[in-house]
């Protein structure tokens, strides 16, 4: 059990998976990750006939599945996803506060036709999520420096470095720049997840596991940790 924990806490930690799990949408499937609404969730499927005046044209070559948790609906020609159109738009994480979850989600519906319109959003997200971190009324280069200081990895420093600068030096709700492009907008996407799963999820889950603990392993931990508070010097 503790060897498990300890080789899925080395797999987050080294960003080897991510706590979101995707499975992505497939007709035959049950149960896939929503494109609507980025939950792993159970999908309920529904045979469709097609009839063009009084004649039956087909059955089964349209197939439908409406999701339980946002009841959105996916739609297959034959195989093919044709509703939602099919993104490379990455699926948000799980523990984005719901506010920013649907900024996000709204940036990707939007992505394909305008990325100005999808990058302004994203940069919203980075900020909102920001404040809700506690950097409230701190500018994006505040905030990088102070999540920095609290060890967050440099390779997200880097990418918030990046969107700060590509941003025009700006992140403020609506402000558009005509130099997002896909590319751009990938990014910050992905920033957003990193940044939660970094600051959110991965506390959490590791919260979790340290909760599990037996009590005496707990007490014997913050004992050290309280002496090597008083302490910095001593070898705890
Ligand atoms: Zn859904």
């Amino acid at each position: 059990m503790l060897a498990n924990c300890s080789e899925s806490l080395s797999a987050l930690l080294e960003g080897k998976r991510t706590l979101t799990t995707y499975v992505p949408p497939e007709r035959a499937s049950d149960s896939f990750t929503c494109p609507h609404c980025g939950v792993l969730a159970a999908q309920r499927g529904s045979a469709v006939q097609i009839i063009q005046g009084s004649s039956f044209m087909g059955f089964n070559v349209l197939g439908v599945r409406q999701c339980w948790h946002c009841k959105n609906f996916c739609i297959w020609w034959e195989d093919q996803l044709i509703y939602p159109i099919a993104s490379e738009f990455p699926v948000p994480n799980e523990d984005l506060p719901e506010e920013i979850r649907a900024d996000y989600l709204e940036a990707g519906s939007i992505a394909a036709q305008s990325p100005r319109g999808a990058a302004a959003l994203l940069r919203l997200c980075i900020q909102k999520l920001c404040e809700h971190l506690g950097y409230v009324g701190k500018t994006i280069d505040e905030a990088t420096a102070d999540l920095l200081k609290q060890g967050i990895p440099e390779t997200i420093v880097k990418a918030m470095d990046v969107v700060r600068v590509t941003g025009n030096n700006a992140v403020h709700p609506g402000e558009l720049d005509i130099a997002d492009n896909a590319e751009i907008v990938s990014t910050l996407a992905r920033l957003v997840n990193v940044i939660a799963e970094n600051r959110i999820s991965i506390p959490k889950k590791v919260g979790a596991l340290y909760d599990g603990l037996p009590e005496s392993a707990r007490e014997a931990a913050e004992k050290r940790n309280a002496k090597v508070l008083r302490d910095p010097k001593s070898s705890a």
